[in-house]
């Protein structure tokens, strides 16, 4: 058996470890999770509810423990505690709305009125659900509650890069045997998420583009649904019109908030001409204003690189466009502190363009390029770039102003005059455009509705045709 070694983001030590599980081992408890869901499914919804609100209870009972490690995983606490409150409003949202949306429908035929139909609402038997590192605990468990309600078996293998919190999570599911029969959380690193694919009968994956696109197609071989949900490159367009005190406080905190480590983070910010030196001079100040979380972990805001690699991506990328011609303003160099840990302070870079890596590739770090533009039609353009589709945010001097702009964007949502909207926006449905997704949408009635097959019982309630009326 194989044992992974552990980073610690603030101090680099590895000072955790985990076993690889044998693929023996996994295919076994896929099976058990799969067997036991057929009861699970045979209950009402409303008895899937009682179940989930009593793992709540439990998870508050594991709270401090779970909060603890997973500030470890990701070295930061404040939004340690933001996921874990996030995780008991998401099961008490879909507990709320799942006795109203999983409902049969029934309907008559148009063309022959004595045939009659019921739509079974029948679940996936066992869905897979591959997370990353970001956001360990939300990304792990956005996928599982409505998949869990919908009364699927729920398997999910999180990153191997953030995985402390795992075992504390897991106390508070194994005080439910009910809920342990069919929901269980298994460490493990690629080879575990590429084995899960092949055990599972539909698999939400979270991660980069590169890995989506191998899920994506591992999952065609097996012949099941894969919900995809990858990286972005998100735009801000900022017109003249716009507050300059509103536009800078937004674009700061939507690219720098979780050290930039949000697929929604802006990543590419886009100023017209006319306010551009002023957006820019003041864009500079506040976020040289803005502190990191060392020595103190309760203190300062930005956080450690989560993952050693992409403080290395981060560094490549500014060295990139330093060599084409931009200029740091702040921030721009990876720090070590901790003895290991590495952090990157807000960084502002001008004189880009689109021939930069910083410009084209996901940069996941407090990082914001700033180009300016003349036109709107310039600026769609601008923002339309690139192979990422996922989100963006215009920020103008009215809603409508803005709105008009957000309607020309190829992206799955446009936040109005805020950013990285998405985070805090469950209900509307959205889809990833372009390479940033496939599959329908995780967010509104879609992302429980989708664990469901729909199977449609046609009952004649007449006579019904004989060979003869098809006599020539
Ligand atoms: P990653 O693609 O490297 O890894 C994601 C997960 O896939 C990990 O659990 C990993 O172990 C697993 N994995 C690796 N190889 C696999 C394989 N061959 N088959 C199956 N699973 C495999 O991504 P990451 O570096 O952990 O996360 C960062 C990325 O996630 C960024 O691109 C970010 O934009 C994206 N992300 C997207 C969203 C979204 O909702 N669209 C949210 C958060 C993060």
């Amino acid at each position: 058996m194989e044992t992974i070694q552990v980073r610690n983001p603030r101090n680099g030590q590895f000072d955790y470890r985990f076993v690889q599980p044998e693929p023996d081992a996994l295919r076994r408890r896929a099976g058990e999770l799969r067997a036991a869901q057929r009861d699970w499914a045979t209950r009402p919804v409303e008895s899937r509810v009682a179940v989930l609100q009593r793992w709540k209870d439990q998870l508050l009972v594991h709270r401090g423990a779970i909060v603890e490690a997973l500030a470890i995983d990701t070295g930061r606490h404040l939004l340690a505690q933001a996921e874990f409150g996030g995780t008991l409003a998401a099961i008490d949202r879909w507990c709320a709305q799942a006795p109203q949306l999983v409902r049969e429908e029934e309907g008559r035929s148009q063309a022959q009125p004595s045939i009659t139909f019921r739509s079974q609402l029948v679940p996936y038997p066992l869905v897979g659900v591959i997370s990353p590192w970001n956001f360990p605990l939300t990304l792990s468990l956005i996928d599982a509650i409505p998949a869990l309600l919908a009364g699927c078996a729920v398997l999910v293998k999180p990153s191997e890069v953030a995985p402390r919190f795992v075992e504390p999570l897991r106390a508070s599911i194994e005080a439910l045997p009910e809920l342990a029969a069919v929901f269980d959380v298994v460490v493990g690193d690629g080879r575990t998420g590429s084995a899960l694919v092949g055990l599972v009968d539909l698999v939400c994956f979270t991660g980069s583009v590169r890995t989506g696109r191998a899920v994506g197609r591992a999952a065609a071989e097996h012949f099941i649904p894969a919900f995809l949900e990858l990286g972005g490159k998100d735009p801000v367009i900022v017109t003249e019109t716009a507050d300059l005190e509103l536009a800078t406080d937004v674009v700061l905190r939507a690219s720098v908030l979780a050290s930039g480590q949000a697929c929604q983070s802006l990543e590419r910010v886009y100023v017209q001409d006319s306010l551009y030196d002023r957006f820019v001079a003041r864009l500079v100040e506040k976020a040289n204003a803005v502190p990191i979380n060392f020595p103190d972990i309760h203190a300062g805001v930005v956080g450690p690189l989560i993952f050693d690699r992409q403080a290395d991506i981060i560094a490549g990328q500014i060295d990139d466009a330093l060599r084409h011609g931009a200029k740091v303003l702040c921030g721009g160099r990876v720090e070590i502190h901790g003895g290991g840990g590495r952090w990157i302070r807000p960084t502002v870079v001008v004189d880009v363009n689109h021939s930069m890596q910083l410009m084209t590739d996901e940069t996941f770090g407090p990082v914001m390029p700033v180009m300016k533009f003349r036109t709107i039609d310039e600026a769609v353009e601008l923002a339309n770039f690139g192979t990422y589709g996922l989100s963006a945010a215009v920020i103008a001097g009215t809603l409508e102003e803005a709105e008009a702009i957000a309607r020309r964007i190829d992206a799955g949502a446009v936040s109005l005059n805020d950013g990285s909207l998405t985070g805090v926006m469950h209900e509307a449905e959205k889809n990833s455009f372009k390479c940033s997704g496939l599959g329908g949408s995780r967010m509104g009635a879609a992302g429980l509705m989708r664990f469901f097959r729909r199977k449609a019982l046609i009952r004649q309630t007449g006579r019904p045709a004989t060979i003869g009326m098809f006599d020539e």
